[in-house]
């Protein structure tokens, strides 16, 4: 069927807001997704990934924006006019039709002849990898199958852009992994531009060319997966995504310090305001007492140790009382020698997973 690159739209999204009574589900609401690409809404329950999605599939209607796929504004545009395909959180399939029934829908409401429905219909079962099911009943198919199902009748008119709304919650873990994988790589196949939702923050990761961090209809961070756990912008991002202490530290003169040392930093702080240091787990280091030159250095005193088979986690209290975590790969040799509760230790923090952010909301 078509090839890969005439298959996208940019989409630009501007100013969308969009309010239920006092509730904003959307407020002024600007994104820019490029053609092509796959982008992650990503958001807590409530902060409005769905409303975006609808606004974006034509079946919301915002109270003020503009919403353009490639040149063309959209907003007043209806649905099946749109160009696009989606699959929904529950996958709305008709249980009493067949499988070729669902996977046929959209393309008879649009009145392409029948050879060539059964033709389409056929490449899209094909695709994602349900080929012979047709005749199938819905209720005669398993989670994975049905939701297999929905992606079909949302790719079968060869959409140029993709949207889908939590579409793997329904799915047992191993199979929603699998299924991840295989989303992206029917993706990277057909090179629509995607639009995914999900609160699963792994899945963002795993899956997503950027992720868009959204909270009370409102963007928080917008970058790749390495950018968006690596360099949180607010403390909203860095503790949704991930795992993360927040030390309060004061900016005098310029300098940022903690109990009076300055920090070394690799990046100029964040401007105005308080800032708190950005303390993950998994990026802190038990050390030698005597400093390395590439460190930040942090005294604390063991509250606990847990071990966890192929690593142990171990929380502690820093001098002014944050209580931070720090989790590392168990090793034979150095299983015996991990601290004890009550011991005073010292954490290391390399320099470039030395993060701030501004205290507040973002
Ligand atoms: P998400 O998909 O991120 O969980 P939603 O977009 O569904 O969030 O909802 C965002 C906010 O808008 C929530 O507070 C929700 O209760 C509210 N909301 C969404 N749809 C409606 C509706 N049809 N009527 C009233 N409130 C709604
Ligand atoms: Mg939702």
């Amino acid at each position: 069927m078509r090839d890969a690159s005439a298959a996208a739209l940019p989409i630009r999204i501007q100013g969308v807001t969009k309010a239920y009574g006092r509730v904003r589900a959307l407020d002024a609401m600007d994104l820019d997704i490029r053609s092509g690409e796959f982008m992650t809404l990503l958001g807590p329950s409530g902060s409005g990934k769905t409303t975006l999605l609808m606004v974006l599939a034509g079946f919301t209607r915002p109270d003020a924006g503009s919403l353009r796929f490639g040149e063309a504004e959209m907003i007043r545009t209806p649905p099946h006019l749109r160009g696009v395909g989606m699959v929904f959180q529950n996958y709305a399939l008709f249980p009493h039709m067949s499988v070729a029934g669902n996977v046929g829908y959209p393309l008879r409401i649009r009145r392409v002849p029948q050879a060539e429905i059964a033709r389409r219909v056929d490449w899209a079962l094909e695709t994602v990898q349900l080929g012979g099911y047709g005749a199938r009943r819905i209720d005669q198919l398993s989670g994975g199958q049905r939701q297999r199902v929905a992606l079909a009748r949302a790719i079968v008119f060869e959409p140029r852009i993709l949207l889908m709304d939590e579409p793997l919650s329904a799915l047992d873990k191993k199979l929603r992994e699998r299924m991840q994988i295989e989303l992206r790589q029917l993706h990277d196949k057909l090179g629509m531009t995607t639009v995914y939702v999900t609160h699963d923050q792994r899945e963002a990761l795993t899956m997503s060319d950027r992720i868009a961090v959204i909270n009370h209809g409102r963007l928080m961070q917008l970058g790749d997966p390495v950018a968006i756990y690596d360099r949180p912008a607010n403390r909203f991002v860095a503790d949704f995504i991930g795992e993360s202490a927040f030390l309060a530290v004061a900016v005098e003169d310029g300098e940022v310090r903690h109990e009076g040392r300055p920090l070394r930093l690799d990046a100029p702080p964040p401007r105005g305001g308080r800032l708190l240091l950005v303390l993950r787990p998994e990026r802190l280091q038990l050390v030698a007492s005597d400093p390395a030159p590439d460190m930040n250095h942090f005294a604390a005193t063991v509250e606990g140790i847990v071990y966890q088979g192929d690593s142990f986690l171990l929380t502690a209290r820093l001098g002014d009382g944050t209580e931070i975590a720090l989790r590392d790969v168990v090793r034979r040799d150095t299983i015996a020698a991990l601290p004890k509760p009550g011991e005073r230790i010292v954490l290391g923090l390399n320099v470039r997973d030395t993060v701030l952010v501004p205290d507040g909301e973002g």
